[in-house]
């Protein structure tokens, strides 16, 4: 059972959570830095039981989500805009299930609550609410808005994964021409369609890049978001961008990948990446309480609290249970 550990940590009776593809990292080795033993999760939904002092926001029986990202709101980072690069308790505001006790708990401390935890609409259900914790801001904060994505630009998006998913609904807002996913699980090709994709191509079959130029009216596409983080989708993303084309890096990259520099000043070529900061997650929220955002279909597997093992076996082996994203609930 977590106790308040500072005036300004609130302790939250978990009502749901998920699993990310970051905590499949972690069990795999990526991040040698998370202590052993540590409580996994990062993406939550539960009622406040306890505030600290210095809680002002938020008062017991709140129901909130919980996102990736938690900062103090003051130092540096933080004051210049930058919460994802919160220095007030570590090297980022990435605590949760990295550096301390994460969600997929009955409990969870959550630090520095009034500048991170948000409140959820009436009305919104937990498995709605939940996909605005990490994948659709990521998507969108990431993705989107890193990429520039804007009217009437063609926009291709690698990756059938929670997140590249959530780049087509979040793409949407912002009225491209034609949005392309390409990815290699059949169910989430079906689903990228039924979410507002024009096209998809299946990244499995040979000469997809080729595939997917054909399909952009220019020739290539202004905006890639990379949605995957590995070696060959990056440089199909390269691949793919026009002229003054924009290449958004969601992926978790887990192995170098070298730089095409050689092409990328020549054309003009914007690559970004970045960590979640979280501010969108209201605007999010709003969008999906007044049902202008229908990000549902995502869930595709529910598992009770002490069944999340489970659900880590399922998200882990996606193209034979065909799990997009696990909700976990009491
Ligand atoms: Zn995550
Ligand atoms: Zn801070």
């Amino acid at each position: 059972m977590p106790t308040l550990s500072n005036p300004e940590d609130v302790i939250v009776q978990i009502e749901a959570a998920t699993v990310c593809g970051t905590d499949l990292h972690i069990t795999q080795g990526v991040h040698p830095e998370v202590p052993l033993g540590t409580i996994l999760g990062h993406e939550g939904i539960g009622t406040i039981i306890e505030t600290g002092a210095n809680v002002k926001k938020f008062r017991i029986g709140d129901r909130v989500l919980i996102p990736p990202t938690t900062s103090c709101g003051t130092c540096e980072n933080c004051a210049k805009g930058y919460p994802a690069h919160c220095s007030g308790s570590g090297e980022n505001g990435w605590l949760l299930g990295h550096t301390i006790d994460g969600v997929q708990a009955e409990y969870a401390r959550i630090p520095y609550a009034d500048n991170s935890l948000y409140a959820i609409p009436e009305g919104l259900s937990n498995e709605d609410a939940i996909l605005a914790a990490d994948v659709l801001p990521s998507a969108f904060e990431i993705g989107v808005v890193n990429g520039r994505v804007s009217d009437g630009d063609t926009v291709v998006i690698i990756g059938d994964g929670p997140i590249g998913l959530s780049a087509v609904i979040t793409a949407r807002l912002k009225n491209p021409a034609s949005v392309i996913l390409v990815g290699i699980e059949d169910f989430r090709l079906e689903t990228a369609i039924m979410l507002g994709a024009d096209h998809v191509v299946d990244s499995a079959r040979p000469g997809w890049v080729e595939a997917v130029r054909k399909l952009c009216p220019k020739g290539g596409a202004d905006v890639v978001i990379e949605a995957v983080g590995k070696k060959e989708t990056l440089e199909g993303a390269f691949a793919l961008v026009n002229t003054f084309g924009r290449v958004a890096n969601i992926g978790v990259h887990t192995s170098p990948v070298s730089l095409p520099i050689e092409s990328m000043w020549i054309k003009n070529l914007t690559l970004t990446t970045g960590m979640l900061s979280c501010r969108c997650v209201p605007t999010l929220l709003d969008l999906q309480s007044k049902g202008e955002i229908r990000a549902s279909s995502l869930i595709t597997h529910r598992f009770k609290l002490f069944d999340t093992v489970r659900a880590y076996e399922t998200f882990s082996s996606a193209s034979t249970s065909k799990a997009t994203k696990v909700f976990i609930g009491r």
